[in-house]
Parts: C-alpha cells; sequence; structure tokens
C-alpha cells in the first residue's frame, strides 16, 4: 500500500537539520501517535481535558499550572495576552485593540527573534533596550538591569526574556528588577532542552510564565507547546484560548484551571483562540512528555549518539568532527569542515539529491556544516553519509 505521502504526491526528506517546522519536524514515538488515535475516538469537554494537562504540567515544571496550546509560538501569543488583560473580560474582548490595556512589552535587544511576532500579534509593543554593540570595538555591554528598570512604566505589561545560555542580563537578574516593580516576566524556552533540568529551571529561578515547544526534542505532536506558571496567568491564557459558547448560569469550569468566583461573565472568544489545540494534541504532548522525562539525559543523549556514529562511521571524506560526545545537556552532532565549497553550495547540492537531504550551517558563507541526529529514522544515518560522500568523496 502507497504511503500517505506517495498518495500525495509529496517526496519525504531526510531531516539531519533538526525539529525545523518548514521540515514538519520530528518523528513522533508510536506511543504518542498511539495516544492521539485513542483520544480521537470520544469526546471531552475540552476545559477538563485542559485541567488534566495543567496538573501533568505542574508536577513536571513545579509550577502552579500549565496549559497547552498549538506550539510555543502560540504560547507567547497567549502568554502576553495574559500579562496584559489579566482577568479583565472587556479588555480580553478588545485585543489586539489595547486601548486602555497595559501594552507595553519590555525586552532586551539583543534577544529580538522571528518568533516575537507571537508578542506582537497579541496587540503589545515591544520596548527595546540595550545595544549589542558588535561592530564599533567599544565593548560589548548588550543589556543591563537598570535599563529594564529604566524603560518599565504604568504601560508595561511585562518583561519577555528569551532564555538561552548567551542571553544577558541573567533571567534571576531581570526578575529582581521586574518583580520590584511589579512586573510579571513570561520566557521564551522553546528550545532550551536538553537538559531536562530546564523544566523546572526559569520556574525555580521566579518566572510567572514560559513556554516549551511541543514538538522539539519533547517529541509531541509538531502543532504543540505548553506554557507553564502561574496560577491567575494561566486562567487567563485559558479564557483567552477556549470557546465557551454557554450561558453563565450553565457554565461549570474546571475549578483547577478556571476559578469562576473571580469573573463577572462568560468571556467572548479571545485573541488566543486561533492558537486553538485539540483533545488528540493534549493527548500526544502529555504522553511525549511523560516518555521525555522518564527517559532521562544520559538515555536520551546516548540514542542521538549512536545516530551520529552511525552517519560518521560511513562518512569517507575529510574534516569529519563529532561534537557533544560526553556533554549531556547538548545534542550530539556531526560537525564537517568543507574545502573548496561554502556551506550554501554544499547544503542546496545536498537538498536537491535525491533522496532530498536537509542539514545547517551556524552561518551560510561559512564552511562548516551540521549533521543533526535528532529527526532521523531507522537507517536514515548511512543514508545522509551516502549523500554526503556523493557531493564530497
Ligand atoms: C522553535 C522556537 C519557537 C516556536 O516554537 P513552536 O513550537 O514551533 O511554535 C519560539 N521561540 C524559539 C526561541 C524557538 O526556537
Amino acid at each position: 500500500m502507497p504511503s500517505i505521502y506517495e498518495r500525495l504526491g509529496v517526496a519525504p526528506v531526510i531531516n539531519a537539520k533538526g525539529t525545523a517546522t518548514r521540515l514538519s519536524g520530528g518523528i513522533m514515538r508510536r506511543e504518542v501517535a498511539d495516544a492521539m488515535v485513542e483520544a480521537s475516538e470520544a469526546c471531552v469537554d475540552i476545559a477538563a481535558l485542559q485541567a488534566a494537562a495543567s496538573r501533568e504540567i505542574a508536577a513536571v515544571t513545579g509550577a502552579e499550572a500549565g496549559y497547552v496550546a498549538s506550539g510555543a509560538s502560540a504560547c507567547l501569543l497567549l502568554a502576553t495576552a495574559a500579562c496584559m488583560a489579566g482577568l479583565d473580560l472587556s479588555a480580553m474582548a478588545r485585543l489586539p485593540d489595547t486601548a486602555g490595556v497595559k501594552n507595553e512589552v519590555v525586552m532586551v535587544r539583543s534577544q529580538r527573534n522571528f518568533y516575537d511576532h507571537a508578542v506582537r500579534g497579541a496587540g503589545a509593543r515591544i520596548v527595546e533596550v540595550g545595544l549589542p554593540d558588535r561592530f564599533a570595538g567599544a565593548g560589548v555591554r548588550d543589556a543591563e538591569g537598570w535599563e529594564i528598570d529604566a524603560a518599565i512604566t504604568e504601560r508595561t505589561a511585562a518583561v519577555f526574556y528569551v532564555a538561552d545560555a548567551l542571553a544577558r542580563p541573567s533571567l534571576p537578574e531581570v526578575i529582581e528588577v521586574a518583580h520590584r516593580r511589579g512586573v510579571p516576566v513570561f520566557v521564551d524556552a522553546a528550545a532550551q532542552l536538553p537538559p531536562q533540568s530546564n523544566l523546572r529551571r526559569f520556574i525555580a529561578e521566579g518566572a510567572d510564565l514560559v513556554a516549551f515547544s511541543g514538538g522539539k526534542v519533547i517529541g509531541g505532536p509538531q502543532a504543540s507547546g505548553f506554557l507553564c506558571g502561574r496560577r491567575d496567568l494561566i486562567m487567563s491564557a485559558a479564557l483567552q484560548h477556549l470557546d465557551f459558547d454557554i450561558p453563565w448560569a450553565r457554565w461549570q469550569p474546571p475549578p483547577g484551571l478556571i476559578d469562576k468566583a473571580k469573573l463577572k461573565g462568560v468571556p467572548l472568544h479571545g485573541i488566543g483562540r486561533p492558537c486553538k489545540a485539540g483533545k488528540e494534541e493534549i493527548a500526544g504532548l502529555l504522553t511525549a512528555l511523560r516518555l521525555f522525562v522518564q527517559e532521562g539525559d544520559a538515555a536520551r543523549h546516548a540514542r542521538w549518539l549512536k545516530r551520529v556514529n552511525e552517519m560518521a562511521k560511513h562518512l569517507r571524506c575529510a574534516g569529519v568532527d563529532i561534537l557533544y560526545t560526553d556533554d549531556l545537556s547538548a545534542v550530539p552532532q556531526v560537525k564537517l569542515t568543507l574545502k573548496g565549497m561554502t556551506a550554501e553550495e554544499f547544503l542546496t547540492r545536498l537538498a536537491t539529491g535525491t533522496p532530498a537531504v536537509h542539514a545547517d550551517a551556524s552561518v551560510w558563507d561559512s564552511q562548516v556544516v551540521f549533521l543533526n541526529p535528532l529527526c532521523l529514522g531507522e537507517g536514515d544515518g548511512a543514508r545522509v553519509a551516502e549523500a554526503v560522500n556523493a557531493i564530497l568523496a
């Protein structure tokens, strides 16, 4: 029987790039796909399912509550909306029009990235601080705590922090400044796994909300992500995400997720409505998260290293190194140093071959390419090496 991709006339690719959305993310474990099928076979109250997800996410992150949406990007939109509107139903209904609503989100300029469109999409205006001077040779200061403090006004809804080993100032320092001014901090930690300890780290450091991707290293459905954090902010996110087309008297939201006593009425459809997560995504994500925690960093790293070694064993070109063989907090990779060809030229030939193989370079005009094991299926390691050999050997 032809595969779904054959029936649709779409050629599968070999993905040695990692969990990129443009390459459809990774390959889910069978248990995760089975959980999605099982969830699809009965209906539930979606708010009750989100309340159960909240308990599970709280248990693995140490946060008060959690929530599932269609990706980390969706979670950033919900986090922004929650910090802006709080539990004010009329503010929720107006977004992205922020008339009369705190609408400024302070962000370190060097942390600006493509995904912060989700923050702006909720109606917020990003207020940038810091000057990451890379070229003048006057010393790189990036941003400092006092600059964040100086940018906070009565219009500030939140400080937005993009977690990364290189991000400055440190998250605890940013939280200290923001909380002293009564402003919440939400964190983009979409790709901050491994190490597994990061599931708890940013919450333990005091972040009010943290967003993770479900479709990256966790191995959940590609269109899933979750928030964890403060109960009141998660409640606001839920109110701006779910449908509640039901009269007040009959509305019985799950108390673990939504405290009806804090509300004056039933919210209208909110700004987060396009970020819908179905019962299948919620069930898949929770299953993947459980398996992720069970596996642990060491076993996961060994599984990835096996794929990396499989690629390296079959490569017949010069310039092959293996990165992060002992570093459990990183994904091991093959590093290829090219001769007489730029990374861009090499990657173009690789991606236009048969089968198409996708890999990545840190900089396109460099001569360094990385082969990543995250999204390789059984036998793909040898296929990647064969395609590389055909160009280089
Ligand atoms: C991948 C990524 C996102 C988006 O995650 P999705 O789950 O694909 O929506 C956001 N921020 C950063 C830093 C990312 O790496």
